[in-house]
């Protein structure tokens, strides 16, 4: 129960009025153990509960100890993108409004001059994306020389995006012994995230539930495949036809799918907007609360609404193609299932999609299991096509000099020639060791 967690009446209070009894898994593990003062690096399950597993503890020391500096900021949040910043955000006010904290949102997008004026009140907490705040510490709009509690949310993701001189900069800039550094990612499989872990946390304490690999219980996962672009078309339009559908998330490889798909769903009678990276933060930002709001039951989008957004009404994922990274299929389909609610993720795998599902596969360590629709059947085997492929892909492009040019009997790792990118029409995926 959260009232065995010794936590402070007003951040309680907060927490009985969401709704909450229970602690999650992550919540029991992380929370006792930032109480005692411990640095932490978590590995966590998409949709387990993670942000209050690090509001509510930081908060809890912000109300028990003095500030370190009145002008500096006590508490910050980093996240990758805009929206989970917002989303994480949205959560802190529910627990802010009960105590004399203050918090502030920084994300990039938005005015520079309108946030120095937030940041000149000082507040308490701040949430933001790396690259805004570490401008805003280069124009000297904020301190953090005090800074108590410094978290990074998905970090992995901030690593990913590049974001590894900001975070740099950021830890530089509040580097002192009374820091207490709470890294959560959704892998700590990941030699940048190690790096970071090392150059970041004291001692950490770690916690790992579930793992990115692990299948999430709450949603189904089907696979489909499909023999071209028409093919797809013709899946996707029968299963938002028969899918009891409240809300839909589809995921495109390209910008142009994103923003073709939702006049395909308008013909099926469902409303329909596409999130693109072209849009404006304002536009994006109206997209993303009209869809939260319900305004549309379908929303088309690359990979920017993947991490973190916390939609309780989507009840299906479809990946219209699958992604390039194959972390990014775990957080896809966490935008279902979420908070218990039941989900389902249906991925429609192309000849294009073949190198990324292997990877898919070696993530999940199984290989997938495919369905079929009546009517719909593809009429290659991917897999099939996969094997041609990398037969061919070997025999033509080795080398003379090479191993397996050499020594045929030794059995010699190979990826197929597709994989580095090329005649899959993908960029060339970027491998981390
Ligand atoms: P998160 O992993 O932080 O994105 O949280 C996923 C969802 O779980 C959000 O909708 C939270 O509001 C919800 N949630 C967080 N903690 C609890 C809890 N202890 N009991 C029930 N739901 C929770």
């Amino acid at each position: 129960m959260f009232t065995d967690l010794s936590l402070d009446p007003r951040l309680l209070r907060s927490v009985q009025h969401l709704g909450f009894d229970k602690p999650t898994e992550i919540q029991r593990e992380a929370i006792p153990a930032v109480m005692v003062g411990r640095d932490l690096i978590v590995s966590s399950q998409t949709g387990s509960g993670k942000t209050l597993a690090y509001l509510l503890p930081m908060m809890q020391r912000l109300l028990k100890s003095r500030p370190l500096s009145k002008r500096d900021a006590r508490a910050l949040i980093l996240a990758p993108t805009r929206e989970l910043a917002k989303q994480v955000y949205a959560q802190l006010r529910l627990f802010v409004a009960n105590t004399p904290l203050t918090s502030a949102l920084i994300v990039g997008g938005e005015n520079f001059n309108d946030q120095e004026k937030l940041l000149k009140r000082e507040p308490d907490i701040v949430v933001a994306t790396p690259g805004r705040f570490a401008d805003h510490l280069e124009h000297k709009s904020v301190f953090i020389n005090g800074l108590e509690v410094l978290i990074l949310d998905e970090a992995d993701r901030m690593l990913d995006l590049g974001f590894m001189p900001q975070l740099s900069m950021i830890n530089k800039a509040a580097d002192h012994r009374l820091r207490q550094t709470l890294l959560f990612s959704a892998t700590l499989d990941h030699a940048e995230v190690s790096e970071l872990a090392l150059t970041l946390l004291k001692n950490p304490y770690r916690v790992a539930v579930g793992t990115s690999y692990q299948q999430h219980q709450d949603i189904r996962q089907r696979f489909y495949m499909a023999d071209n672009l028409s093919h797809k078309e013709a899946l996707l339009s029968h299963f938002l036809q028969q899918e009891a559908i409240n809300q839909v998330i589809i995921f495109t490889a390209t910008r142009s799918d994103a923003e073709r798909l939702p006049a395909l769903c308008e013909t099926l009678g469902l409303t329909a907007v596409s999130l693109s990276g072209q849009l404006s933060q304002v536009a994006r930002n109206s997209v993303m609360q009209a869809f939260s709001a319900g305004k549309y039951q379908v929303l088309v989008t690359t990979d920017l609404a993947s991490r973190g957004l916390d939609l309780l009404q989507v009840s299906h994922v479809l990946n219209f193609d699958l992604p390039k990274h194959e972390e990014e299929y775990i957080h896809r389909i966490g935008r279902t299932g979420r908070a218990g609610h039941k989900g389902d993720a249906i991925s429609l795998v192309g000849p294009k999609d073949a190198p990324a599902l292997q990877r898919i596969e070696a993530l999940l360590r199984t290989p997938v299991e495919f369905s079929q629709i009546a009517g719909l059947e593809a009429k290659k085997d991917i897999r099939q096509l996969a094997v041609v492929k990398t037969k061919t892909a070997v025999k033509k492009k080795a080398p003379a000099n090479s191993i397996t040019a050499k020594s045929p009997k030794k059995p010699v790792k190979t990826k197929p020639a597709f994989f580095e990118g090329g005649d899959d029409g993908l960029a060339p995926v970027r491998r981390k060791k």
